[in-house]
Formats: C-alpha cells, structure tokens, sequence
C-alpha cells in the first residue's frame, strides 16, 4: 500500500525503533507511547483491520499465526522478566474504536506500579441494557459467530 506509513516502516523508507523482525511480522515503539515500552506488533501484509485479514494462502495464515504469536510473546517479555508489572493489549478497528493508522497492529502496553490504571472505555458499566437487549445481541452475534466459523472452515 503506497501511503501506509506501516508499509513504509516494513519497507525501511521510514525508521522505527525495532524490537524483532521476521519475514512476517515486526514489532517496534509507539512513536507517542501511552508508557514506556509501548510496543506495536504488526503483520508485514497489510491488512487494514481484523475483518480484513485474509486467510487463503500459506504466507497469509503463516502471517496471521507469527502475528498471535509474537502478540503472546512480548506480552510475556513484558510482564515476565520484571520489565513491567502488567501490560495491556489493544487494538483498534475503524476510526469509532480510535484507530488512526489503516494498517492492522496491535498495542502491548506495560504497566508500571500497583494503583490499577482507569481503562474506561473498557471496564466502565457506562452501559447499561434495555429490557430484551441482551438477548437480541446475544443471537445476533452468535449466529454471526458460527456463520464465519462454517463459512471460513478452519476449526
Ligand atoms: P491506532 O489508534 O491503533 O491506529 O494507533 C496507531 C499508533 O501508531 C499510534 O499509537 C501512533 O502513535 C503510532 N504511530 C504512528 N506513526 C508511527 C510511526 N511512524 N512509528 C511508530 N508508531 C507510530
Ligand atoms: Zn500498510
């Protein structure tokens, strides 16, 4: 993708501070880190979000698989060596959910301390159900569920 400024850091026509790179997959610094450390993981395919990604090929599912793993691992790294005492994984699909950059990543975010950080967006209860509103939803995102499980046929 010519204007993705992710592609161009996989490219290497922009910097980045990298923390791994494989054929597949980089991981380098939030250039605007929410804390120290902040880390993002991306897919060296570009995909613009999660509804985007493309599983047909070897390359796309080997892509997608070092993605979840290396997500998993410096999450570890994170929180396993005493670098950080916690982390937060996020990720963000179309600008409502926040995302400013068309090319799919994940956030690792180490945490410092022990005061719990306010993640509102998250754990509010801001919202609350109308009478008969949980299962309206419920059925339809199961049924959506299982209709991508059946249609994509990976399971
Ligand atoms: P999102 O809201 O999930 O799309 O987040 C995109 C993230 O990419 C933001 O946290 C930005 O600070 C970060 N970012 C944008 N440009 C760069 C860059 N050139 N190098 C590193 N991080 C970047
Ligand atoms: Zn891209």
């Amino acid at each position: 993708m010519e204007n993705c400024i992710f592609c161009k850091i996989v490219k290497g026509e922009i910097p980045s501070t990298k923390l791994y790179e494989s054929e597949r997959v980089i991981v380098f610094l939030d250039i605007n880190p929410i804390e120290k450390g902040h880390a993002l993981i991306v897919p060296k395919l570009h995909w613009s979000n999660l509804a985007e990604v493309k599983l047909d090929t070897e390359k796309e599912i080997e892509t997608y698989e070092e993605l979840m793993y290396v997500m998993r691992v410096t999450a570890k790294a994170v929180i396993s060596t005493g670098i950080a005492d916690g982390a937060n994984i996020l990720q963000c699909n179309n600008a409502c959910a926040g995302k400013t950059v068309d090319h799919l990543h994940f956030h690792v975010i180490p945490r410092y301390g022990k005061e719990a950080v306010a993640v509102p967006a998250f754990n509010s209860g801001a919202v609350k159900y109308e009478e008969g509103e949980v299962s309206v939803i419920t059925k339809k995102l199961a049924d959506a569920i299982k209709k991508i499980i059946q249609e994509e046929d990976l399971l």
